[in-house]
């Protein structure tokens, strides 16, 4: 069995789709297919499979991903999951692979984030009703994945709750 990248390792932008298959050669290889604007995401398959997967970055083009390029590393929002083959599903979070069992992350346990962005969350937060991660995310310009730990850890110190199932991923404050 071969045993899966724990990271992704980004190998360069190209114009066009077939110009990135020949620079992919293992498991966690990322190219970003750009014209203009990023198009795809073409990974080979971090898994070990061996299968390139095309992830699509535009909105125009159907159902899309959101890769967020930082100093950090690169992110997709949300989760990729494959509903076929290896049915990988993953999380892809600063280069770094957290594979998914079910809603939760296998490794979430070791996320962190820091205390200026649990800050920001917080003052973010309704303590009214509440509100999904992923929509404070984009209210504050943070990458989603950094919300979500916030609102746990902040859940962790009763300065939070998280909705009832299946209400996942749906959050309040407690003032
Ligand atoms: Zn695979």
């Amino acid at each position: 069995m071969t045993s899966r990248a724990k990271e992704i390792t980004f190998r360069g932008k190209v114009e066009s789709r077939d110009v990135a298959a020949s620079l992919l050669s293992n498991a966690g290889d990322a190219v970003v297919v750009e014209r203009g604007k990023p198009r795809l995401l073409i990974l080979r398959c971090p898994c070990g499979c061996g299968d390139d997967l095309i992830i699509n970055l535009d909105k125009r083009a159907g159902a899309a991903w959101y890769l967020y390029q930082k100093r950090k590393g690169m992110t997709l929002f949300p989760s990729y999951w494959r509903d076929d083959k290896c049915g990988s599903h993953f999380i892809l979070w600063n280069n770094h692979i957290y594979w998914c069992l079910g809603w939760e992350s296998e490794e979430s346990d070791t996320w962190q984030v820091s205390l200026e962005i649990e800050d920001k969350v917080y003052a973010a937060l309704p303590d009214e009703w509440f509100v999904s991660y992923d929509q404070l995310a984009e209210q504050l310009g943070i990458i989603p994945w950094e919300v979500l730990q916030a609102c746990r850890q902040l859940v962790k110190q009763d300065k939070a709750v998280a909705d009832k199932k299946p209400r996942s991923g749906m959050y309040r404050r407690i003032s």
